[in-house]
């Protein structure tokens, strides 16, 4: 337990691992729909890849005597990709004309480069020799039949299609989808497009929490947003875990005369837990409405923000039965300006990191951490992650860094 009993992050998403039971149930995908779904059953390789031995390279397939005499070869035969190679026959000394990922004919035993090679008429003077075997990608050098291809659980990415397709294989087998409800709270709020009266504001974080869960392919039941009532919320709730596998709401989750989240949560359901010691993002409630999952986030923005990303991320990767799923990348920077801190909270600051003359990453923090600031999270590249204990880090310290997202990766920091 970190200070005041609030969880520290770690022990949070423990309590959400323990809580959490992955989906059984089964959906057949198309290839081509399956990007960021979830493997269900482990793959062997149906055939090899290559299927036979084939070209990397544009030249000469080239049959060399057991004794080599002459650095020059007759041109036999043209063996474009999509060719029977079986049906070319070489003779010692003699070459094919072959094109990158034509087969080998059974004679050849490699390839020479056309760039190494000096055509005059029908014969080929080979001027630097390849090794045997060079330039010859062997039958199965990827994938041999029979090959554990993707483990279950595997987050299939555009690699893996790639590799599927290049199995001949058009669709497989992948956990159902998720259902996440969506709900604001608060009596403040209006949505983008109507018209604000004195006092109200619009709801910015559906849209944020939807989109960062739009990676990870789960339906969304947008339940719009709900006045601040217990009653309201009752019947809404009520309502909602009729569908959802994770209920989702924001605001209303602290101690104020209007935050009607958590004592509704606790009537209908069960808190696991409620605040947190991170900054932004304390108060976070993870709980149960019979068999639906719920997750309280807090209403400033940046707190929600956040907040999706630590915890309901891991939560909602854990239910789609994703497993080996990577820690979050950390890399460590030089800080360029002191950042103050009361110890109690991590906190995640928002952050420019970038590369000095050195190669060396720095790390500097943007002006405005208030939870409520959003321009600065659309500015940062980067989490700079401040230790609970912390009293204050200099600059030059060295800090350790979240990047925000690595090869369009999302997996590989949102975890
Ligand atoms: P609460 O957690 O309900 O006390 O809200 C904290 C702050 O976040 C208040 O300033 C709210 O007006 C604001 N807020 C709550 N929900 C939203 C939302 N969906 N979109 C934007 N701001 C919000
Ligand atoms: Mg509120």
């Amino acid at each position: 337990m970190a200070a005041n009993n609030w969880l520290s992050l770690q022990d949070a998403l423990k309590v959400i691992y323990q809580q959490s039971c992955p989906v059984t149930d089964l959906q057949e995908c198309p290839v081509y729909e399956a990007s960021g779904r979830i493997l269900a059953n482990t793959l062997y390789a149906p055939m090899s890849v290559p299927g036979q031995d084939v070209s990397s390279m544009d030249g000469y397939a080239l049959a060399v005597p057991p004794s080599v005499e002459s650095d020059t070869f007759e041109v036999a035969a043209t063996i474009f990709a999509g060719d029977d190679a079986g049906a070319v026959t070489l003779k010692q000394g003699q070459a094919a004309r072959i094109m990158t990922g034509a087969g080998i004919p059974a004679a050849a035993d490699r390839v020479v480069m056309q760039e190494n090679t000096v055509l005059t008429d029908t014969r080929v003077k080979v001027t630097s020799w390849p090794d045997a075997g060079e330039n010859i990608r062997s039958a199965g050098e990827d994938i041999t039949s029979g090959d554990e291809v993707i483990k279950s659980g595997t987050r299939l990415k555009p690699e893996h299609l790639m590799l599927l397709s290049s199995l001949g294989i058009t669709s497989i087998t992948v956990y159902r989808k998720l259902n996440v409800a969506l709900l604001a709270t608060g009596d403040e709020l209006k949505a983008p497009g109507d018209t604000l009266k004195p006092g109200q504001i619009y709801n910015s974080n559906s849209v944020g929490i939807a989109a960062l869960l739009q990676p990870y392919h789960v339906n969304i039941i947008d339940l719009g947003i709900a006045a601040d009532s217990q009653e309201t919320l009752t019947r809404i709730f009520k309502e909602a875990i009729k569908n959802a596998d994770v209920l989702i709401s924001s605001g209303g989750v602290s101690v104020g005369d209007a935050d009607f989240v958590k004592p509704t949560l606790q009537a209908l359901g069960n808190i696991d837990f409620w605040k947190i010691a991170i900054k932004p993002g304390k108060p976070f409630a993870f709980g149960h409405l019979e068999n639906c999952l719920f997750c309280g986030l807090p209403g400033n923005p940046v707190s929600a923000y956040v907040t999706t990303q630590q915890l309901v991320l891991p939560l909602i990767q854990k239910l789609q039965g994703e497993e080996n799923r990577s820690e979050p990348l950390t890399i460590t920077a030089t800080l360029t300006q002191a950042i103050r801190h009361r110890p109690g909270r991590a906190e995640f600051v928002r952050a420019w990191i970038s590369r000095d003359t050195t190669g060396n990453w720095k790390a500097t923090p943007l002006s405005k951490q208030s939870s409520g600031v959003m321009t600065t999270v659309t500015k940062a590249n980067a989490y700079i992650l401040v230790a609970a204990d912390s009293t204050g880090l200099s600059a030059n310290d060295p800090v350790s860094v979240q990047p925000f997202s690595v090869c369009g990766d999302w997996s590989t920091f949102t975890q």
